[in-house]
């Protein structure tokens, strides 16, 4: 990456035997969405504290445009942070928790009003300038807390689970606005969270991390195609893992054998060297269900489980085991039923081999 605004690099953090970072390198593009994406306990709270300035690393170091800022303490780094829980200050408006971080700059007043009153329209709260924090929703109150990071124009905003605390519906409706005010802003977003569906939808690259590692970072789509070990796999999104013998590559194609069934995989992007055998991933979605003789192979219906837009299908197989298929309901055609017999198949591209991890 070229002039990354913060890089991190070799950077360990160890608490007596626990390695919370184990040699987490890390670019961050100039405005960039970038979502920190891992189980509870996987580093990611370290990780962004690190960048914050309130935890110290045990070795490695944090640059901000080039500039080692390691050493530095969090209030010389400048960057906007929200947490999870609402830290706002329980004794000072709106208004007051708003202008604080502009306070502590020492900024005259009318500057200080001003600024306040920008920032409340960006999170859609300027009629509630007056109130306490104790008199706001849940959402109301992160949405404060945004307005309080972004107050002092940060060139890097750093937010902890922002939207945990919060119920679904409105977890999904913050994010659309967290998105929209990053792409209004332009400021560098870094954003943690262990819900996949919100990394997916908000970010512009995303890095998993598990047990103080990296184990893959991409754009959303990339990770979710073209997992490369089966945690990711697993972690983001559903899919099926199929345990197949290789008998070899031909041209683009690898050549996969489960019992007395053939598959072609799609080798395009495979790099590495073709073993014996490999464990394949294959997500629900992707797996096409017809009547008997129309597909590949066969199953029988196990269970059936209807969604409400999607319909998820349990199929065993006699070698490759039990297989999840996720077909939307307006337009499966077949009306599965436990016992029933299916042909279900996929197209080459849909199966990703998986590096052993
Ligand atoms: P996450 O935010 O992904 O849930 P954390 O970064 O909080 O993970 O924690 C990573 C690991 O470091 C965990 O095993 C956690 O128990 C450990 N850890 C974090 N902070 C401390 C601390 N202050 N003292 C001891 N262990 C810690
Ligand atoms: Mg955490």
């Amino acid at each position: 990456m070229s002039n990354p605004i913060l890089s991190i690099r070799n950077s360990v953090k160890r608490y007596g035997p626990v390695h919370a970072l184990d040699h987490v390198d890390l670019d961050v593009a100039e405005g960039e969405f970038l979502t920190l994406l891992g189980p509870s306990g996987s580093g990611k709270t370290t990780l962004l504290t690190a960048i914050a300035g309130f935890t110290d690393l045990t070795e490695g170091n944090v640059s901000l445009r080039g500039r080692d800022i390691t050493k530095e303490p969090p209030e010389h780094r400048d960057f906007g942070m929200v947490f999870q829980g609402y830290a706002l200050f329980p004794t000072m408006t709106v208004r007051q928790n708003v202008g604080f971080p502009l306070k502590v700059r020492k900024r005259p007043a009318s500057e200080i009003n001003e600024r306040v009153d920008e920032c409340l329209e960006l999170v859609q709260m300027g009629a509630y300038a007056d109130r306490m924090p104790s008199q706001l929703s849940g959402g109301q109150q992160q949405r404060i807390a945004l307005a309080r990071a972004l107050s002092f124009k940060p060139q890097v905003l750093l937010l902890d689970e922002p939207l945990s605390a919060l119920d679904k519906k409105l977890r999904a409706d913050l994010q659309w606005e967290l998105k929209a005010l990053h792409d209004q802003l332009g400021v560098t977003f870094i954003y943690v969270t262990h819900d996949q569906d919100e990394a997916l939808s908000m970010s512009d690259r995303i890095v998993i991390l598990k047990d103080g590692k990296i184990q893959q970072a991409g754009v959303p789509d990339m990770l979710y195609n073209k997992p490369r070990t089966r945690f990711v796999a697993d972690f983001l999104g559903k899919s099926n893992f199929l345990n197949v013998k290789i008998k070899g590559r031909q041209g683009d194609h690898i050549e996969c054998v489960a019992g007395d069934e053939a598959f072609p995989v799609d080798a395009t992007g495979h790099a590495g060297t073709v073993k014996d055998s490999a464990e394949i991933a294959l997500r629900p979605e992707r797996i096409r269900l017809a009547e008997p003789g129309k597909e590949l192979l066969t199953g029988t219906v196990k269970q059936v489980s209807y969604l409400g837009e999607r319909c998820q299908v349990l199929l065993t197989h006699s070698v490759l085991g039990q297989i999840l298929v996720s077909c939307p309901t307006w337009k499966s055609g077949i009306d599965p039923t436990p016992g029933l017999q299916l042909s279900f198949g996929w197209d080459t591209d849909a199966c990703v081999i998986l590096e052993a991890e």
